[in-house]
């Protein structure tokens, strides 16, 4: 496999006339060929709307017209979220064909700035997953070892980006669903701030928890890309207003004097020795670098997947209840009235692995479990967020491993939800607190499989996080390696 080119190199080799979008839109689409039979990174692509857009910004290029800040550069949007070219199916056989009359905003912030969008990538049905396992789509491999899964949700979006099919992805993360599969497969993800980027146009899952972010190589990139995606927006009330900074020119802010936090919570049982290791090697690279590493307290961090798995279900189960065979996607044949037309729509729709999740959720809001379930989760929801809120009172940042393991195989987990869960140990509590994530390559495992760092930062806290991520990159070269020549 060989390199592709970053997000920054290719906008600017179109903005310096060195290469023509339709060019690198070639290219890209041609690598997408190349790697699909195996990776199953994308469930559409439509070649001809993708070269069409790329000869548009050739002509206005020719014509001297202003260019955008992408312009020229493709990128993969995760299936769930709106696109008014090809179908959006969140991998669910419910959306199957589904088209949306509307792009969401992300998509249309994009394409102001120039980018291509080629196509659309696969993701556990709904984002409810930790492995593409439950889309109804292909299961992703893993572009490092294909008998094992690329993570998830955002599996196709992170495998994409590791295969070098595309430079950079948009994702969705609910409970890890950027960071997980982005640790993985060996690249770089960012769940942003609740807030920071508008999800209108996101199919909705939890939505208290959801929220958009970029997956690329580099740091820069997913700064690059933020820059665009970020800001308000008055289709979501809940994206913040204010100003957005340039995520690019804070890159350069040194390491030295920064406070890294390091929680015992974060390195607890079922952490393997490997990814261990390997995180704890990075947090040395720090302080060697002039960081400080505080130890911190997060008392609460222990009851993250529990509140979680109690929260998302129970805005899923409400989410969900828009699929009724009347309004979107699949209609069960021959209904005999209208309940069976509900419920045999909905029952035929769903995987299991939804259908479990509209149960719990469905079950922690019904009278008499709601006090005892859903009431205490949104507490404990509360407790961990001022675990945060005391902690970033004393550092900048929080590192934790992403993942307890790297990339398991395919099937491994499949039958075992709890197991699955565990895999998101590390991740939900960032959205649990609303705050700031990012998972960066740290280096490998005995079998070449990449390992994460994850690094938190406080509620708009982007900037000092893209920082820390970027300083460690350019001191390490874990991001540049190509599956196929792994450590
Ligand atoms: N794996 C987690 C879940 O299944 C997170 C999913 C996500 O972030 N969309 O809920």
């Amino acid at each position: 496999m060989t390199g592709l080119s970053t997000i920054y190199e290719l906008a600017a080799a179109f903005r310096a006339k060195q290469r023509s979008a339709e060019d690198i839109t070639r290219d890209c689409l041609d690598r997408i060929e190349a790697a699909e039979p195996s990776v199953h990174a994308f469930v559409s692509c439509d070649r001809a709307a993708a070269l069409a857009h790329a000869s548009q910004l050739d002509a206005a290029r020719r014509r001297g017209e202003k260019i955008g800040p992408l312009a020229g550069v493709p990128v993969a949007i995760k299936d769930n979220i709106c696109t008014t070219v090809g179908a959006t199916t969140c991998g669910s056989q419910m959306l199957e064909g589904y088209q949306s009359v509307y792009n969401a905003h992300v998509v249309d912030r994009l394409e102001a700035a120039g980018a291509i969008v080629i196509g659309k990538t696969n993701l556990d049905a709904f984002a409810m997953g930790s492995s593409t396992e439950t889309s109804h789509h292909p299961t992703t491999r893993n572009p490092w070892d294909k008998t094992c899964v690329a993570g998830g949700s955002s599996g196709g979006s992170a495998a994409a980006v590791a295969a070098r099919e595309v430079p950079g992805a948009l994702g969705s993360d609910t409970g890890g669903s950027i960071r997980q599969p982005a640790s993985y497969c060996g690249v770089v993800g960012l769940k942003p701030t609740y807030g920071r980027v508008s999800r209108f146009g996101l199919v909705a899952f939890a939505s208290s928890l959801d929220q958009i972010g970029p997956i690329a190589t580099n740091v820069r990139d997913v700064a690059l890309l933020l820059n665009v995606i970020a800001g308000q927006d008055k289709c979501d009330s809940t994206s913040a207003d204010g100003a957005v900074p340039d995520f690019e020119s804070c890159l350069e802010r040194p390491l030295q004097g920064l406070r890294i936090g390091i929680s015992d919570e974060y390195f607890c049982e079922g952490l393997h020795a490997e990814v261990d290791r390997a995180v704890r090697a990075a947090l040395e690279l720090y302080q060697a670098e002039g960081t400080e590493l505080v130890p911190i307290e997060l008392p609460h961090m222990k009851y993250a997947v529990a509140c979680y798995y109690i929260v998302a279900p129970a805005e899923a189960s409400s989410n969900l209840a828009r699929y009724d065979g009347v309004h979107y996607g699949y209609r069960a044949a021959k209904p005999e009235d209208i309940v069976d037309l509900y419920s045999s729509s909905r029952g035929e729709g769903f995987c299991p692995e939804v259908k479990r999740r509209i149960m719990l959720g469905t079950y922690v809001l019904s009278s008499g479990y709601y006090e005892q379930y859903y009431l205490k989760a949104m507490k404990v929801r509360t407790l961990i967020k001022e675990d945060f809120d005391n902690a970033f009172r004393r550092v900048d940042v929080i590192a934790s491993p992403v993942a307890p393991t790297t990339a398991f195989r395919i099937g491994e987990k499949l039958d075992d939800p709890l197991a699955m869960y565990l895999t998101d140990v590390y991740t939900v509590s960032a959205n649990l607190a609303g705050i700031c994530a990012i998972s960066i390559p740290c280096g490998f495992d005995k079998c070449g499989l990449p390992i994460g760092l994850q690094l938190m930062g406080p509620a708009f806290g982007e900037e000092i996080l893209l920082a820390a991520a970027h300083q460690y990159q350019l001191r390490t070269d874990h991001h540049t390696k190509l599956p196929g020549c792994g450590d």
